[in-house]
Parts: structure tokens; C-alpha cells; sequence
């Protein structure tokens, strides 16, 4: 990037401005719960959730027609608004230049095993109307004089299919979504955050909205702020359990809802798959280092208590050649991908990071000096890198002296974005550690974005759709597919209206909000958050074994039964809502870790986030010293990658399913003739296979 390009532009980049949101409309009805007078709202449908992915739902929806409205927790917080990285990429099918084969893009979607087949090209055939339409509302993708969009490669990428409008694209998408919504008068609802899902159990079970609290409009007659929504479609688009991990790089309070909908029976898919990656932590600013932060090759070191450096990663490395190269390989294989600790690949930069920090000592990225020396290797020089790495920096004419002239000159942005959070990283080292970024995994969807529970969709983080990797920005784009998709069906097949007045759903649901709250407790939201946040970190990061991971499982559903019985203490409604929100994320753990055991134990191995150590395992990483035996791991099973973990709550224990992933007939052509009266007649709702 240019560093003439004037500084009004890249202030647009960084600071996106939100719209305003217009006042709330009031309840009409309100309804007596247990001494509670709780507003009821009705609508055709109600999104949970005004990240990318639920403005984007409630958007199409109210294009069609759709009585809509959006409940949130925070209308501009959550993942999309709050966080990026270096160039935050979205992922779609090539169009410029050599063009795009919708088919070869599912296939690229899907590499990582675990992924249904239908899903991967319903997001690659979608994404070009995904990102046409971001376009047309005014999203700022960068275009080359002929209008075909700039593209680069990213992480499992090996056809350069992603795009990006600068550090904050997903923020830039909720603005231009906001906008949208607000023209089209979409009601929201925010600081809003719904607690349980109403649940109507006769002639057959169905959601029919959801309870929410809102403790800022809490009054003396609810002094819990409770607020019903009644809806025949909800749509859970309320993003990543990002509370679930101590060492996290999501933004501070995205709890998702994933708790919520198992308490609620649905089921979830693929919650042993995640992403853990470089950044920095949330305590400061949590943001990815990937990209041009890496690839300007700043010089990694760790300091002890004393304040003694230490160039760990000569440790791994055995060359400085090697170690540089992988140091900037991290910048487009970001997160930490078990198969690439072997043969000093860059996952052990990820590795040595962790048992730094795991022996107590901090890691920082410095770029003000170039990385030093293996012991008896020659210093860091531009002519001695890999020959990827050195052609990268040559055609970005970056091959310069050191780390800050080689990251200002690729991105100057990335300079600017951390002085805006007072932190200047072109005067001092900045400390990461490699951080839980995002679930792969969720509620199980069909190709609609439909749940296992009638009415309910799910869409963005909070729906299952991708498998075991995922290439970069392909999260963004499968909220932006399948909040079209679901809008398509909800629109295309209303369900039946919502019962009137709902009454039994709501005090079933309001008596498990009480139930869960006890003032006097000795459990309290922040005990839980510790425990949790612990357990998860430290033994269900990165390195895994069978034996921890069960001990790890039985903690957690010690916790779950402990909550059951005291309830969790609180005083006020925000303290009740994030008791609330601490009961949910402890049964999430506890089906995370389930579900792990589960693979584990049938032999399941190592892939994506995870490397499943053993003593016995057939692959150990080499380092410079020798083989790190502690870290010696299970491989990959090939038919695992072929299957499915599915987990439900069921009378009070998490019941574990592998099912085959749904196929797609690839021989299948589509007719016109043939197929357009099902298009006509709505008939192509009913064919998404579960
Ligand atoms: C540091 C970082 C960098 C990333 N970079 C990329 C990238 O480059 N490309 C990419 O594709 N992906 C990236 N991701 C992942 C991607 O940003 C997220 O998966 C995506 O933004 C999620 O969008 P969403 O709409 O599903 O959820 P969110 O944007 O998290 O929105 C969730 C919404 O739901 C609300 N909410 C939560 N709970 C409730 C509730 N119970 N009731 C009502 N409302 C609720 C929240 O307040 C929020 O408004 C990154 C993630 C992180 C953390």
C-alpha cells in the first residue's frame, strides 16, 4: 500500500462511525408472570442478534416483506462490530480476472473434512450475490480500473479468493447493514439479550419466540427488565461463545447464545472445531496479528519475571533463515494447524509461544529490531529468507532493513490502528500470546440455516455450517449467505402464526430464569467465569490429551450440577442477566468437552485447532534440540473427516451422535425447464435435506 495515500482516507477505514438508531417502539400488550408485568411484542419474525449476520437476515427479510424486528445485546457490539486484524478479509468466489468454479470453490470450502457438502456450495454459489449486494449498500470493496474486485490469497486459500476493506471490513459491513435496516425501518431492540427460547410443546414442539432482559428498562413492576417476544421464525444470529476461553482475542461480552439453544434442546454440530491463533489479548486490545504484522518479520521474544529476553524461538528453528520464513509464513497460515508443528513448519512458532507462556514468561513481537541469530547461524539478512518469502516482500517492495519501514510500507494502517487504542508498536514491543478467535462449529443447520427445532434458524458464528479448517473470511461470508438463505425460506414458507397469548411457554420460561437465580448462592458469575474460563484454556487449547480432557469434563459437569442445585447468586438485574449468561456458557463447556471426549475416544486424532497428544502417537514435532516428546501426537483419521459430531442435551446429559455429512449430487445439473416451477411454487423450501 502507498503510504501517499492521505490520511482522511485511512481514517475512514479505522474509524467507522455507527448510524443512529431510532427510537424503540413500545410494547402493546404486557403480560403477568410470578408478579412480573413483562411487555410482549409481536412479530413474523424476530432476529436474536445485530452482528453481519442478523442485519443481514432482518434486511432481506423486511425486503420481502417480512414483519421483522431485532433483539440485541449490543447493537454495535459483538464480533463483527468490535473486532479485525490486519486486512479482516471476506472470503467469495473469484470473479476477476480468471474467474471462479463454483464447484472447485465448495470443494476448497470443505478441504478440511467435517463439513456438509451442500452447505460448502451454498456458501460458494451464494457469495458472489453476497458480496454484490454489500456493494450495492455500500460497502467499499476495492476495485481495479475495470471494476473486477482485488483479491489475495489467505489462510487454506490457494486460489486468492479473498478481499478486504482494510482492518474493520466486518465493522464497515455492520454500518452498511445498520444503514439498510434503519432505511427500511426494521425495529431494534437493543441492550436487549435474550435469556431463554420460548418453546411451545403441543401439537408439536416449535419455537415461538424468545424471552429477553433488558435491565435498562427494568421498572417496579419487572424489576428484571424481562420482555417477550412472540414470533412464528426466530433467528439466532447472536455469534461465538467468546467468553469460553481465558486466552481469547474476542471482543469483551460476546457470550453468543449456543447455551441458550442447548438448554433449550436444540442441537449442535462440530463443537470440537475451532480456531486459535496470534493476537492481542483482550485486556488491551484484542486484535488478530496476522498478515502484514507477521510478514514484516518483527523480532520475537519472550521475558521472564526478571526482565530477562530470551530468543526462544532459536530454540525450534535451525536456521535464522528458517526461523524468519515461518515467521512471516504465519501472516497467511495464521491460526495454529496441528500438521504444521512437524517438518518446522510455522505452527511451531504457535507451539513455542504457548510453552513460553505456559513456563510464565511474556511474549512480545518487537518492530524495531529484525529477528536474531540462531546460535551458530548467520545474523537475519533479506538475502537469506525462503524463496516465497523473499519474492513476497520484492513485489510488495517491502524488502527493506527493518520490521517497521517493511509493516509501513505493506500496511501503514496497522501502525495507526494500535496508537489509536494508545499503543504505539513503532516504539514499543507488543506483547500477544496465541488466543482462542472462533467456533467453527454451532447449532446444526440444514441448507436453509434451519435448527433441529421447528421455527428456528440459525445463522453467522452461532450456526455449525463450517467443518474442520476454514479459509479466512469465509465466516463472514456464510452469515451473509445464509442470512439471505433463511430469509428466502421465512419469507418463501411463513410458519403458523404464533399462539395467543403464548402464556404457558412464557411462564415455563420465565420460572427457569428464576429457578437459576438464587441471591444467597456461594456461586457467583465471576467464580463460574474463572473456572471456566481456566478449565478451557488450559485444557482444551491447542494441546489436548484423552486423560485431561476427562478430568476436564468431569469439573464441568461437577459445575453444571452445582449451578442446577444452588442457582447462581446476583443482586439487580445486570448482575442477573450475567448469572444468567454464566449458567448458559458452563452447559457449553461442558458439551464442548463432551464432545471432545467423545472423538477422542473413538480414536478421533489431530486436526485443525487441536493436536491430540499422546504417548503413543505417531507424529512428534522436531526442534532444533530434538523431538518435543510431550507434545507427540495422534494423526489424523481420514473417515473422520467424512462424519459429523452432533450433541444434544437430553434429560439433564449431553447425548454425543456421528453422522455421515449430507452429500451433494455433483452429477446433478439443473434443468430450466425442469426446475423452474419448483422456484415458482416455493418447492425448493422443502428440499433441504437435515
Ligand atoms: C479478532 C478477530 C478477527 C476476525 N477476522 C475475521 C476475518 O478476517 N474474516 C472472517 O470471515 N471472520 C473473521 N473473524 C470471525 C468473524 O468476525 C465472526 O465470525 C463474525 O463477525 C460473526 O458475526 P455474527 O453476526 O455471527 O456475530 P457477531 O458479530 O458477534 O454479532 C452477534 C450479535 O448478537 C448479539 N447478542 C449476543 N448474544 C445475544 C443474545 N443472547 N440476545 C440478543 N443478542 C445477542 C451481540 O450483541 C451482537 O450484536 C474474526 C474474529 C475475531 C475475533
Amino acid at each position: 500500500m502507498s503510504a501517499t495515500i492521505p490520511q482522511d482516507i485511512l481514517d475512514a477505514l479505522t474509524d467507522v462511525v455507527m448510524p443512529r438508531l431510532p427510537a424503540e417502539r413500545p410494547a402493546k400488550e404486557t403480560i403477568a408472570v410470578r408478579g412480573f408485568a413483562i411487555p410482549v411484542h409481536r412479530s413474523a419474525a424476530l432476529v436474536l442478534g445485530s452482528g453481519a449476520a442478523g442485519l443481514r437476515a432482518a434486511v432481506e427479510m423486511k425486503r420481502r416483506d417480512v414483519d421483522v424486528v431485532i433483539a440485541t445485546q449490543s447493537a454495535f457490539g459483538g464480533t463483527s462490530a468490535c473486532s479485525g486484524s490486519d486486512k479482516q478479509t471476506l472470503h467469495t468466489a473469484n470473479g476477476a480476472g480468471r474467474g471462479d468454479d463454483f464447484s472447485a470453490m465448495a470443494e476448497a470450502l470443505g478441504a478440511g473434512g467435517a463439513m456438509d457438502e451442500d452447505t460448502a456450495y451454498v456458501e460458494a454459489v451464494g457469495s458472489l450475490r453476497a458480496l454484490a449486494s454489500l456493494q450495492f449498500i455500500g460497502l467499499p470493496i476495492p476495485q481495479d480500473s475495470l471494476g473486477g474486485v482485488l483479491r489475495y490469497q489467505t489462510d487454506h486459500d490457494e486460489t486468492g479468493r479473498a478481499t478486504s476493506c482494510g482492518p474493520r471490513t466486518s465493522r464497515l459491513m455492520v454500518q452498511a447493514l445498520a444503514r439498510e435496516a434503519i432505511r427500511l425501518n426494521v425495529p431494534i431492540f437493543n441492550h436487549t439479550t435474550a435469556v431463554r427460547l420460548l418453546v411451545e410443546d403441543s401439537p408439536a414442539k416449535r419455537c415461538i419466540g424468545a424471552l429477553a432482559m433488558a435491565p435498562k428498562r427494568r421498572a417496579e413492576a419487572n424489576p428484571l427488565g424481562l420482555v417477550a417476544y412472540l414470533s412464528d421464525a426466530v433467528v439466532i444470529a447472536t455469534g461465538g461463545p467468546g467468553e469460553l476461553y481465558r486466552d481469547s482475542v474476542y471482543p469483551r461480552n460476546c457470550f453468543g447464545s449456543l447455551g441458550l439453544a442447548l438448554e433449550a434442546g436444540l442441537e449442535a454440530v462440530n463443537l470440537t472445531e475451532s480456531q486459535f491463533g496470534i493476537g492481542t489479548p483482550r485486556d488491551g486490545f484484542p486484535w488478530n496479528l496476522s498478515g502484514t504484522y507477521v510478514q514484516a518479520m518483527p523480532y520475537i521474544f519472550s521475558r521472564d519475571s526478571h526482565g530477562n529476553e530470551r530468543n526462544f524461538l532459536a530454540d525450534y528453528y535451525r536456521t535464522t533463515q528458517e526461523l524468519a520464513s515461518n515467521v512471516f509464513r504465519k501472516g497467511y497460515q495464521w491460526p495454529f494447524h496441528a500438521s504444521r508443528m512437524l517438518g518446522f513448519g510455522s505452527s511451531l512458532v504457535d507451539l513455542a509461544i504457548l510453552r513460553e507462556c505456559r513456563a510464565g514468561r511474556r511474549v512480545f513481537m518487537d518492530f524495531n529490531r529484525n529477528p536474531l541469530a540462531v546460535p551458530g547461524d548467520r545474523e537475519f539478512a533479506l538475502e537469506r529468507l525462503d524463496p516465497d518469502v523473499r519474492a513476497y516482500l520484492a513485489s510488495a517492495g517491502a524488502l527493506l532493513e527493518q520490521p517497521l519501514d517493511r509493516l509501513r510500507k505493506m500496511n501503514p494502517l496497522s501502525i495507526e490502528l494500535y496508537r489509536r487504542y494508545k499503543y504505539d508498536i513503532a516504539r514499543d514491543p507488543l506483547e500477544f500470546a496465541v488466543l482462542n478467535q472462533h467456533m467453527n462449529g454451532g447449532l446444526a443447520v440444514d441448507s436453509f440455516g434451519a435448527t433441529s427445532l421447528e421455527g428456528c434458524y440459525a445463522v453467522g458464528e452461532a450456526a455449525g455450517t463450517h467443518g474442520v479448517t476454514r479459509p479466512g473470511g469465509a465466516a463472514l461470508n456464510a452469515g451473509q449467505v445464509f442470512g439471505t438463505r433463511c430469509a428466502e425460506r421465512i419469507a418463501g414458507r411463513p410458519g403458523a402464526p404464533s399462539p395467543s397469548p403464548a402464556a404457558e411457554a412464557i411462564h415455563v420460561a420465565v420460572g427457569s430464569v428464576l429457578d437459576g437465580l438464587k441471591a444467597d448462592s456461594p456461586l457467583t458469575a465471576d467464580s463460574i467465569r474463572r473456572e471456566i474460563q481456566d478449565r478451557m484454556s488450559d485444557h482444551a487449547g491447542i494441546l489436548c490429551g484423552a486423560a485431561d480432557v476427562e478430568a476436564a469434563l468431569a469439573s464441568a459437569r461437577a459445575l453444571n450440577g452445582a449451578i442446577r442445585r444452588q442457582g447462581i447468586a446476583f443482586s439487580g438485574a445486570p448482575d442477573a442477566l450475567k448469572a444468567l449468561q454464566w449458567r448458559q456458557t458452563a452447559l457449553l463447556s461442558e458439551a464442548v468437552l463432551t464432545a471432545l471426549v467423545f472423538y477422542i475416544a473413538r480414536g478421533g486424532g489431530s486436526r485443525g485447532a487441536r493436536a491430540i497428544c499422546a504417548p503413543d502417537g505417531a507424529h512428534v514435532p522436531e526442534a532444533r534440540a530434538g523431538a518435543i516428546e510431550d507434545v507427540r501426537f495422534v494423526p489424523e483419521r481420514a473417515e473422520d473427516r467424512a462424519e459429523q459430531i452432533h450433541v444434544r442435551l437430553e434429560a439433564g446429559g449431553f447425548v454425543c451422535e456421528s453422522r455421515p455429512i449430507r452429500r451433494r449430487a455433483r452429477d446433478a445439473r439443473p434443468f430450466f425447464e425442469r426446475d423452474w416451477p419448483d422456484f415458482l411454487t416455493g418447492a425448493i423450501y422443502d428440499g433441504a435435506l437435515r
